[in-house]
């Protein structure tokens, strides 16, 4: 982590915890609220990188914050009343007892699906028909749980058994029907307005009265895969609204970098940071209909 995007130390507010991306508080006088800071800090191939991009922070957090308003799920968000030294990137939240499992719906076959596809046929155990291919729309959406992997390792993908045998068959099923809602409802609204979410990952958590609840940040280019739907043709990547400039960049030879290595990556040129910004800012405005600043 770079000084640039450590976390800031804020009045009230004790700092508990820092993801690659996010930085978790909780409210000094009372320990049922965090604050979700998200942070300019971009990661790649589980590296965080060195180079921030500017305004990635309010964006993700502006677009989280659209969501919720839209989504019929209970969630984390008390206020947006945030400390000024983090207006505009951070959430007052519910403070929730996470559940341990990433949850992820796809609506269409890429990534570590399309890996597992090949592989075996299915995706976390659901298995799909042959003949699909990088970008192919699923006939149904499906729930690919992955376990949360520790900093700077993959997360897991695992069968619908597996997530039922770590947290009840009941829970399991609960977080499959939630996360397939969540999913229906965002890709409908997002194709009205020419965006594709291929898939998106979830995190569930119990507020203090026991209600499972939506918590961490919500169908963001960081959480999520969406492609502008115009561009939308299988049998290769799709473009998208997320790193995929800095993907690119590092594992062209422009950046020298071996991602097989434990060197961590270089900084980012200039051109990169603002291409990757403008992807962020793209994914904000096609998304909610609004001007970015
Ligand atoms: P990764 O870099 O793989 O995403 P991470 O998920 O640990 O790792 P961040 O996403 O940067 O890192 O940090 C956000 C953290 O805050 C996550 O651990 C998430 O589970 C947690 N979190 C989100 N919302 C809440 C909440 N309302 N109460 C408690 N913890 C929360
Ligand atoms: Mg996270």
């Amino acid at each position: 982590m770079t000084p640039a995007t450590a976390p800031p130390a804020l009045p009230g507010w004790r700092h508990l915890y820092s993801g690659k991306v996010r930085d978790l508080y909780v409210d000094e006088s009372d320990d049922s609220r965090v604050l979700v800071v998200a942070s300019d800090r971009i990661s790649a191939y589980d590296h965080v990188l060195a180079t921030p991009i500017p305004d990635k922070g309010s964006i993700l957090t502006a677009l989280t914050l659209w969501w919720l308003e839209r989504l019929d799920v209970p969630n984390h968000l008390l206020s947006t009343d945030v400390p000024a030294a983090v207006a505009g990137r951070a959430m007052v939240c519910r403070r929730l007892e996470m559940v341990p499992v990433e949850c992820v719906a796809r609506g269409y076959l890429t990534g570590s699906g399309l890996a597992d596809y090949r592989a075996t046929g299915a995706v976390c155990g659901v298995e799909l028909p042959p003949g699909l291919d990088d970008g192919s729309r699923l006939e149904a959406p499906i729930f690919t749980p992955a376990t949360k992997a520790a900093l700077g390792e993959h997360d897991e993908n695992v069968t619908f058994a597996v997530v039922a045998s770590q947290v009840g068959a009941e829970l399991a099923e609960r977080l499959r029907r939630l996360t397939l809602d969540v999913y229906a409802t965002a890709e409908a609204l997002a194709r009205d307005r020419g965006v594709i979410v291929a898939d998106t990952k979830l995190e569930f958590g119990f507020d203090p009265d026991g209600v499972l609840t939506l918590g961490d940040e919500v169908l963001t280019p960081d959480s999520s895969r969406f492609w502008p739907a115009d561009q939308w043709r299988p049998g290769r990547a799709q473009p998208s609204f997320d790193k995929q400039y800095v993907r690119d960049w590092l594992t062209s030879p422009a950046s020298g970098w071996d991602r097989a290595s434990d060197v961590p990556p270089p900084p980012l040129p200039d051109d990169v940071v603002e291409r990757t910004r403008a992807r962020y800012v793209e994914a904000y405005e096609r998304i909610t209909g609004r001007r970015w600043r």
